[in-house]
């Protein structure tokens, strides 16, 4: 035999030895020729157990055989490259068995050479590893969705990411989707790669799909090997026709209750048959979903918690200066406004805590529907204010009448119960060379000037008011030194018979000429009062000055007149408030008849039920009582008649614009309604002969401004009735 003959020999052994081998072990063996076209020489029992091919199926053929559609073709090339080179590699390929079925082949080499070195065979060692791939795949699956859960990303891409996993594991002509029916919103959503086309089919389909047909399915996957012929196929038609679907494998979603919430959904483009590793896969991917809506929904609850202020679910300030602050850092620039009702204390004494929450969520959907508020930014600032961010400032905000009316004057609801507010505002601009922090203290400021104007007021923020502010801190610090030193006294000011123009009673103002301040004008000192709690002290200080003017006239033996002191609201609602009143006027031993009082109008809702009684306790006694300002809040016209006033204040505002139309109107039903009510009709603030002769004409009893006199020291009040008695 020459050489090549021998080299033939010997390599027959090796191929026989080979054989052999492969006959007596017990994993799956192809022994292919490397250099006739990849053929397969010889198929161990093993292998052809596995495939169900016959040995007779395999000789001759390549690994070809062993491809499907799922087949990646391009690791398939890399195995041929590999043993072409004698290369020893291990691999996993999606293989098809002679049924059609497929499943994951670990595929190593093992190159074998001659006693040249030369290459002659090619070990092909397999292995069926479907059902660890699937358990690895789903394991890291698994670690991925609460990974990606924690690092904040969104259900929306978890679930995302699920069907593109998915796909990857099962190759490329699988197609995913998940669709989940939100019970509590009937909302469904969709995810994976046919999600748009899902959206498209008829919505109620999924939700029915969900809810109905598959309940009973409960944990049984939904196998359709041929879409075609079932009676999905019409349904998704759209589907079926453009990704040309031949199988379904769908596994209904359970929530932690055990109720279909959803469907995983795996679309193949080639008829599919699940093995049972599938039906495990399909079992368990399932779950990963559910417990990812279920992490989500705890993240997103503590989340809550952590950026919403529960009780009115809105944002809080925290969750707010984190979204300011990224947009700040972007340059983005605008206007802060807090929003207080001025309302809100009271509201709160008499609907709790929840009534002060369900006016400002309310309050905030009024504002979320405007449209100029469209895209701002809001959240609950402090118990009684919401803070709101807009790029508009004030004037360019526009707010169409309707709007303005549906947030000022139509009622809120509490209880059912109708509650009126008016809107404190106070307002400041943002920008990246104020820290935000600063912005809204500034606001803050502005909103604190708001708070003691009537009515409803927009303040804008101004380096003045920082001095306001702490003037009044200045203001408050020296009150009890004004008091205990008898700084305080009241100047009085006439109000006159309109048609006769006689002095008929006085209206005592507070004056306070401070040791250390100076003048301090009562517009600047009784809110200061108010707000801490102090008034009372000046009432009182003011209404015993009064008192001791009376004495001094009725000792004297000079004409008396009622004079009518101010009392504020928190004053006024004091439980000693009128025993307190009638132990002095008793002190001083003056005829009630010549004491009113001037209650600023603010009555409203309950209160109704305390003011009448407290106003007809003063009757009783013989102490009159007016109500002041009226007009400036919004809902007095409907309590006025349940309440024993014997007078009523129009207020200046309105005397101050008797020329428009409506208001003028306004002022003619007040008169009238005031007669109806046999209460007498003053008319506050005239400063001019026009606006005396119109309230006369429309029929006002009595008139009170500078136009006929202005507030005045007792002495000269004293003087005047003195000068007017020599006249008469
Ligand atoms: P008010 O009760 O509405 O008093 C009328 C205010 O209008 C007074 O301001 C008075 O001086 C002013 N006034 C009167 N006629 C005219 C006019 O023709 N033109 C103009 N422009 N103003 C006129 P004043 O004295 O500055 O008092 C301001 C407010 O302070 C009062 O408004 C009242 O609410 C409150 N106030 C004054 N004294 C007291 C007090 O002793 N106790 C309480 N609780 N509040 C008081
Ligand atoms: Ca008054
Ligand atoms: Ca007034």
């Amino acid at each position: 035999m020459n050489e090549f003959g021998n080299q033939r020999h010997s390599d027959d052994e090796m191929y026989f030895w080979l054989c052999q081998m492969a006959r007596q072990v017990d994993t799956a063996i192809l022994i292919i020729d490397p250099k006739k076209g990849y053929t397969i020489n010889f198929a161990n029992h093993i292998f052809t157990r596995l495939t169900e091919y016959s040995e007779l199926d395999l000789m001759g053929n390549t690994l070809s055989t062993l491809y499907g559609p799922l087949t990646d073709l391009l690791n398939e090339q890399a195995i041929q490259e590999s043993i072409e080179n004698g290369l020893t590699f291990k691999t996993s390929s999606f293989h098809y068995r002679k049924d059609g079925s497929a499943f994951w082949n670990e595929v190593s080499n093992l190159p074998v050479r001659n006693l040249n070195g030369e290459l002659q065979y090619s070990v092909l060692i397999m292995k069926d590893v479907t059902e660890s791939i699937n358990v690895e795949s789903l394991i890291e699956l698994e670690r991925d969705v609460y990974f990606s859960l924690e690092n904040g990303e969104s259900i929306d891409e978890v679930l995302g990411n699920i069907c593109s996993n998915v796909e990857t594991t099962f190759g490329k002509k699988c197609h995913c989707s998940i669709v989940i029916h939100n019970k509590s919103n009937h909302s469904v959503k969709y995810y994976g790669e046919f999600a748009d086309e899902l959206i498209t089919i008829d919505k109620n389909l999924h939700i029915l799909d969900v809810r109905e047909e598959r309940q009973h399915l409960v944990k049984k996957p939904v196998i359709v090997r041929d879409i075609q012929s079932s009676n999905l196929s019409k349904k998704y038609k759209q589907l079926i026709d453009k990704f040309n679907l031949q199988s379904l494998w769908s596994q209904p979603i359970l929530n932690t209750e055990g109720e279909v919430i959803g469907l995983f959904t795996m679309y193949f483009e080639q008829e599919a048959e699940p093995q049972e590793v599938d039906f495990k896969f399909l079992n368990r991917i399932a779950p990963i979903v559910t417990l990812a809506l279920k992490y989500f929904e705890q993240k997103n609850a503590i989340r809550l918690l952590a950026y919403q202020d529960v009780s009115t679910g809105l944002n809080n300030l925290e969750q707010f200066k984190n979204t300011m602050n990224a947009l700040i850092e972007h340059g983005c620039e605008g206007y802060l406004y807090i929003i207080e009702p001025g309302e809100y204390q009271k509201i709160v004494d008499i609907y709790g805590r929840q009534g002060g929450d369900e006016i400002l969520r309310q309050l905030a959907s009024r504002l979320q529907n405007v449209r100029t508020f469209e895209d701002s930014i809001l959240a609950r600032y402090t118990n009684s204010s919401i803070i709101v961010a807009s790029r508009l400032g004030m004037k360019e905000i526009k707010i169409s009448q309707q709007e303005r009316e549906g947030i000022l004057f139509e009622p809120y609801f509490i209880d059912n119960k109708e509650v009126y507010v008016t809107l404190k505002v106070g307002t400041s601009g943002f920008c990246e060379t104020i820290t935000l922090n600063e912005a809204i203290r500034q606001a803050d400021t502005a909103l604190s000037s708001a708070i003691k104007a009537t009515g409803t007021v927009v303040k804008r923020f101004e380096e003045g008011l920082i001095e306001s502010v702490e003037r009044e801190m200045n203001v408050l610090a020296h009150i009890p030194h004004g008091l205990k030193n008898a700084e305080f006294f009241p100047m009085l000011q006439p109000k006159v018979n309109i048609e006769t123009g006689k002095i008929k009673s006085f209206e005592a103002l507070a004056r306070w000429i401070s040791a250390d301040l100076g003048f301090v004008s009562p517009a600047q000192f009784i809110p200061v009062a108010e707000n801490t709690g102090n008034i009372y002290k000046i009432d009182r200080d003011i209404f015993r000055k009064v008192l001791q003017w009376q004495k001094q006239r009725l000792e004297t033996g000079f004409k008396m007149y009622q004079v009518s002191v101010n009392i504020s609201p928190s004053h006024f609602y004091n439980p000693s408030f009128v025993e307190g009143s009638i132990k002095l006027i008793e002190q001083y031993g003056i005829d009630p008849q010549y004491i009113k009082f001037e209650i600023t109008e603010s009555i409203e809702l309950e209160n109704v039920m305390r003011a009448k009684r407290i106003i007809n306790e003063l009757n009783e006694y013989g102490i009159a009582t007016s109500i002041d300002d009226f007009g400036v809040g919004y809902s007095s016209l409907s309590y006025l008649q349940q309440l024993p006033f014997e007078e009523i204040k129009i207020d200046k505002s309105f005397v101050d614009n008797l020329a428009d139309p409506r208001m003028n109107a306004v002022i003619k039903t007040i008169i009238q309604l005031s007669n109806d009510l046999n209460m007498e009709s003053v008319a506050e603030g005239i400063e001019t002969e026009e606006q005396h002769l119109e309230l006369k004409r429309l029929g006002c009893d009595i008139g009170q401004g500078y136009y006929y006199y202005k507030p005045m020291k007792l002495e000269d009040i004293d003087q005047l009735l003195e000068d007017q008695k020599l006249n008469i």
